[in-house]
């Protein structure tokens, strides 16, 4: 492909993108495949010969699409956001292009220096304290990384390595090795399966904190653990907060939390993964007071707000990789071409889609809503069994019309509604709502029927 040949299938591709994008919700959101229905319709090596571009692009409706789930329609209300924006997309385009590798800051100082200031754009958005803002000469700020999984295994590593050398600050003949196999990490019983994770790679035990009945993690359960855990001869260094759960969106009380951790030397690392876009608004924000007492924070604007994956921020300088991406540009468009006004509409509308969503569940006396609904996710359940949510969750998929995942919340099946594409409105509730409604009488007249 030659620069002629690159103008005219790049704008070519620009129309099959609004194409797909404007007339995403006329494909059914869920793949109707078994696992494997990929190997089967291409070959087992690549080519040896060049293939046209037209060859490829046939391929893509005929091999991809029916593969993919399609996280963009505003029928998709699975998981959390996958965040998407027509600036971002054309930023990445330019990101693609200039494909720079920037690991220092000679390596390519427009990425080095974009990514600093987009940090503290972010950082004032959500009116950080000034000790996580670089400004001209600060020592805060952070980077973006891939994933809020990176930023939490980061932090692990960087409050180990605090941790190790604090002990032998005080007793220099302790090894490295024994001090390790004394730390303890702490996270909420709540927390992404990635915190613990974090641990088994950074070689550290973790123990669970039960919450209470919202599901957030309270001081006390925490102060009982780290005393019991000190008195066993073990060393506490590392709690994970999170604000804003993957199961229902549950926010732990950081400012009781803060104050312990700092008192204890523990290292506190914030987990707003969805959350954290939220705070952008101010009726949001005091969700995010007691974030003075963190030592490491991060959220990805790449779920929640218009810049396309990935994007995870940290206010904490580490990374794995050497290289890095120019991922700041998106950041920079999406911000100017939306402003600070156009992202809070954003979070704002979802979040009132999601109460739209829950007064329908509310009136209808047949399900009842298992989770405070803060943010842009309803956790839902028909009252009955598990097995009956079960069911009906199956039904949900199986019909592709709308796509829904569970949780388990207290040992209850429950359904997550999670507001998710850019382009979901009223309407689209409303008809999620219907569908769910009409295979639940189904399914309880079929109930009544065998005696379920
Ligand atoms: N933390 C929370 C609270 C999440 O909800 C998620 C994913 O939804 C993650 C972490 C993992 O995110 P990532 O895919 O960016 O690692």
């Amino acid at each position: 492909m030659d620069a002629a040949e690159f103008r005219r299938r790049g704008k070519e591709m620009v129309d099959y993108v609004a194409d797909y994008l404007e007339n995403i919700e006329k494909r059914p959101v869920y793949p109707d495949l078994e696992p494997g229905y990929l190997r089967s319709l291409i070959p087992n090596e690549a080519p040896l010969e060049p293939e046209s571009y037209e060859d490829i692009i046939k391929d893509v409706e005929r091999v991809i699409m029916p593969g993919v789930t399609h996280w963009h329609s505003p029928y998709f209300f699975a998981y959390f956001p996958a965040a998407s924006s027509y600036p971002a997309m054309v930023a990445d385009m330019l990101c693609g292009a200039i494909g720079c590798i920037g690991f220092s800051w000679a390596a390519s100082p427009a990425c080095t220096e974009l990514e600093t200031v987009m940090l503290d754009w972010l950082g004032k958005m959500l009116q950080l304290p000034e000790c996580f803002i670089a400004g001209t000469h600060g020592r805060g700020g952070g980077v973006i990384q891939g994933t809020a999984s990176e930023a939490t295994l980061m932090s692990l590593l960087a409050a180990r390595c605090k941790a190790v050398r604090r002990v032998q600050a005080i007793n220099a003949k302790k090894s490295e090795s024994e001090i390790l196999s004394k730390l303890v990490a702490y996270t909420s019983d709540q927390a992404h399966s990635s915190v613990e994770r974090a641990a088994l790679i950074g070689a550290v035990m973790m123990r669970k904190v039960p919450t209470d009945n919202h599901y957030a993690v309270r001081k006390e359960m925490l102060k009982k653990m780290v005393e019991e855990d000190k008195a066993a001869g073990l060393i506490p260094f590392y709690f994970c907060a999170t604000l804003g759960t993957t199961p229902s969106c549950a926010f732990d009380h950081l400012t009781e939390l803060g104050p312990l951790c700092n008192e204890e030397n523990m290292w506190m690392h914030i987990d707003a993964a969805y959350a954290g876009s939220a705070f952008v608004c101010p009726e949001f924000r005091p969700l995010l007071n007691g974030v003075e007492f963190a030592d490491s924070f991060n959220f990805n604007p790449h779920k929640w707000l218009l810049v396309n994956f990935d994007s995870a921020i940290v206010k904490q300088h580490w990374q794995i990789p050497l290289g890095r991406r120019f991922r700041s540009l998106k950041m920079w468009f999406v911000f100017r071409m939306y402003g600070l006004k156009g992202l809070q509409a954003h979070i704002r509308k979802q979040v009132a889609l999601a109460k739209e969503f829950e007064s329908l569940v509310r009136a209808d006396k047949r399900f009842e809503i298992c989770a405070e609904v803060v943010l842009g996710l309803v956790c839902f359940r028909l009252k009955g069994s598990n097995e009956l949510n079960q069911e009906l969750l199956k039904r949900i998929t199986k019909s592709r019309e709308i796509h829904l995942v569970p949780c388990q919340l207290s040992g209850r099946f429950v359904l997550r509604f999670a507001i998710c594409a850019r382009s979901t409105e009223s309407h689209h509730i409303q008809q999620a709502w219907q569908h769910i409604t009409q295979l639940t009488f189904e399914l309880l007249q079929e109930c009544q029927a065998k005696d379920f």
